[in-house]
């Protein structure tokens, strides 16, 4: 048995079989080939060997010249490797032996090859294990043609280990086998592991070493509620994880039932309750949660996995689905916000050393206006169906807010002209999660009908700390006091100037926060379906005035620390039964 701890990412307790990918190189899916399929193999795995040996020798040669000939000794030691006969006996012997796929037998060398170096005393031969693995790499790539694999499960509930997986792989991903997720890298507020929670996915991040070791197949537990997994584990630890299942699954059902009941505090103040979502199957979930509305609607999942952006139409019918399915609530759209750990293979790509700080959300939308407006003219005519609401995300000052109108105001134009219907009055929301736009706040609320605060970026911009970073995690303080004051000056700024103020980021959604949150006075908060019955529950149990004195005092203290003992105090003495 072998216990790693990880961060908590997607709540659940689930059992299966690991399945070790790495997203870092190319997916290996395993296949048997039979007896009679091992010879193609073995050839497969020959040529792809001398096409990548080709391949670096014309490196060399380019090479040779431009740059001086000092880090050419890198290139040799890797031409060297390839035409080293063990690497290709070893991993044809398994082909062989194993009557599977080049790229598995490959796959399964290298992991050999990782052990054995570990094992090594001198560092620098341990350390060797990196040639080796760009070799391999690089013989997977020609092998697989380097196109994005879809990680297959096998036909058992499987628990995928991973160094690091992207959003559109969870996109991807057939749910009806795999179970569960734990990657080395990640935290709580990434893109993926928001997915993840949508989804009802379980999920452990920064889990060390996970994805490096030989566990493919084991049985395994992952603990999406404490951060634990446990590999192999004994009789006595699978006991134990079926009983906290059997008891989380209880307080699902407990929680269940607040569904029908209204948001409302003790004292009569009533809160909106509305969902994330990403794609309209979602919808279903937010209103079976007891959801009032979508709060925020990420649109750039229509936008991954594919190589063309969608058109105006595909865009109307999928927001028109979303429509749908949430009428007769409000439906809260958000535009692209893609970039940072969001890419979109319909973009060309542009290296940058800080994507979180590049090119992304409005910056990108904004530098391929045709698309942008097809996005835009798209929600308009939503708009006709029904309660809808447009944001605009990562607005950093009044410029950008401006520019995103004016485009909406070209479509309305267009749609007008072409006798389209659309609601004129359509409420423009801007997303607050940049310490820029919290400083600006009074001149955006002039010209906005609502604002919307992202805290998962907002946290990370105001502490500059990669809200991805499993190593941060401590630094990413949702209680900090500058989070706080921020927290405070949006709200009270939106409020003077007449408009109302949510919050969408995954702060919503912490039963924790809720007597601040309805303390400082925000009108609505939108999170993940699953959490809004836990939000709701604590709301139902906090008058008003209970929790702006509750706020009022978080407000005094200088330190996260501080604030959290203080809240977590409270939070246990009056609304334990919420946390049990
Ligand atoms: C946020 O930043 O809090 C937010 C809601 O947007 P996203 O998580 O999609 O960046
Ligand atoms: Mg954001």
């Amino acid at each position: 048995m072998r216990v790693f701890t990880g961060i908590a990412a997607s709540p659940g307790i689930v059992v299966g079989r690991l399945k070790v990918v790495d997203r870092h190189r190319p997916s290996v899916n395993e296949r048997p080939v039979g007896e009679a399929g091992v010879g193609v193999e073995i050839d497969r795995l020959r040529d792809a060997i001398c096409a990548t040996r080709t391949e670096l020798e014309l490196l060399r040669q380019k090479l040779e010249g431009a740059t001086g000939d000092e880090h050419l000794f890198i290139i040799d030691a890797h031409i060297l490797i390839l035409a080293d006969e063990r690497l290709f006996a070893e991993a044809s012997a398994t082909i062989e032996a194993d009557q599977i796929n080049a790229e598995a037998a490959l796959q399964r060398t290298l992991l050999k090859y990782r052990a054995t170096f570990a094992a090594m005393e001198d560092s620098y031969l341990r350390e060797r294990i990196v040639d080796l693995e760009t070799v391999i790499e690089k013989i997977l790539s020609s092998l697989t043609g380097m196109v994005h694999t879809v990680i297959l499960p096998p036909d058992t509930l499987t628990i995928i280990a991973a160094h690091d997986i992207s959003p559109a792989d969870i996109l991807q991903l057939d749910r009806t086998h795999i179970i569960g997720i734990a990657t080395e890298i990640g935290g709580r507020t990434s893109h993926a592991s928001i997915l993840a929670r949508a989804f009802g996915l379980t999920a452990v991040t920064g889990v060390d070493g996970i994805a490096d070791l030989l566990l493919d197949g084991s049985p395994v537990i992952l603990d999406g509620l404490t951060g634990c997994v446990i590999v192999n584990p004994d009789r006595e630890a699978v006991r134990e994880c079926l009983e906290r299942k059997r008891h989380y699954a209880c307080l699902e059902d407990e929680l269940h039932k607040l569904r029908d009941l209204p948001p409302v505090t003790p004292d009569g103040h009533r809160v909106r309750l509305r969902g994330n979502v990403e794609a309209p199957g979602e919808a279903a979930s937010v209103l079976i949660h007891g959801g009032e509305g979508i709060g925020l609607y990420r649109t750039e999942v229509l936008f991954m996995n594919r190589r063309q952006m969608p058109d105006e139409e595909e865009q109307f019918r999928e927001y028109a689905a979303m429509q749908r399915a949430v009428a007769p609530h409000p439906l809260t759209i958000r535009t692209l916000d893609a970039g940072g750990d969001k890419l979109l293979e319909g973009v060309p790509l542009i290296t940058e050393q800080n994507p979180a700080l590049g090119v992304r959300a409005i910056r990108l939308a904004m530098r391929m206006p045709e698309e942008f407006k097809k996005q835009l003219r798209a929600i308009l005519r939503i708009s006709a169906l029904g309660r809808v609401r447009v944001m605009f995300p990562m607005i950093s000052g009044l410029e950008e807010l401006r520019r995103a109108k004016s485009l909406l105001e070209e479509c309305a134009s267009e749609l007008e002209a072409g006798g389209i219907p659309f609601d004129r009055d359509i409420q423009i929301g801007v997303m607050i999660e940049i310490p820029a736009a919290v400083t600006m706040a009074d001149m955006l609320a002039r010209e906005a009908d609502f604002f919307s605060v992202g805290t998962n970026d907002l946290i990370q911009y105001t502490l500059a700390i990669d809200r991805s970073n499993e190593h941060l995690t401590d630094l990413y303080q949702p209680l900090h006091p500058a989070v706080l004051r921020s927290l405070q000056r949006i709200v009270d700024v939106a409020h003077a100037a007449g408009i109302d103020a949510s919050i969408c980021g995954e702060m919503a959604g912490d039963p924790l926060y809720l007597p601040i949150l309805l303390g400082l006075g925000f009108d609505e908060l939108s999170m993940g379906a699953s959490s809004i019955p836990r939000v709701k529950q604590v709301l139902r149990n906090c008058t008003r005035s209970q929790a702006a004195h509750i706020a009022e005092t978080c407000m005094t203290f200088a330190t996260a620390a501080d604030v959290e003992e203080y809240l977590t105090s409270e939070v246990t003495d009056h609304f334990s039964e919420s946390f049990d």
